[in-house]
């Protein structure tokens, strides 16, 4: 039994979900409300996030700009048309699109 650092409670295993909709586990500290991951469930969940399908796309040039070919699932996913506009919203290491 996992007991919490904090007050010295017992933890309980629970369940929930990460904005994207992965699911993991933690514990939760009925007392003081602590939430801990161990290092399995850590492993779980990052593994999880591996497994997340992914797209390459290759970059082409178009004029002084780059093209990015967006693949037809996505497409179709995300509803995307032809002389729609996106909005672009560059990240500390990603840069995400906005239908
Ligand atoms: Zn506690």
């Amino acid at each position: 039994m996992k007991k919490c650092p904090e007050c010295n409670n017992i933890m309980r295993e629970l369940n929930t979900k990460t904005p994207d909709g992965i699911s993991y586990s933690y514990f939760k500290c009925g007392n003081c409300g602590e939430e801990i991951l161990n290092m399995s469930q850590l492993h779980k969940v990052a593994e999880k996030y591996r497994a997340i399908k992914r797209f390459n796309a290759r970059l082409s040039k178009w004029g002084l700009s780059l093209g990015l070919r967006i693949p037809k699932e996505l497409v179709k996913r995300y509803r995307l048309k032809s002389d729609k506009n996106v909005i672009i919203i560059p990240e500390k290491e990603a840069i995400r699109i906005i239908p």
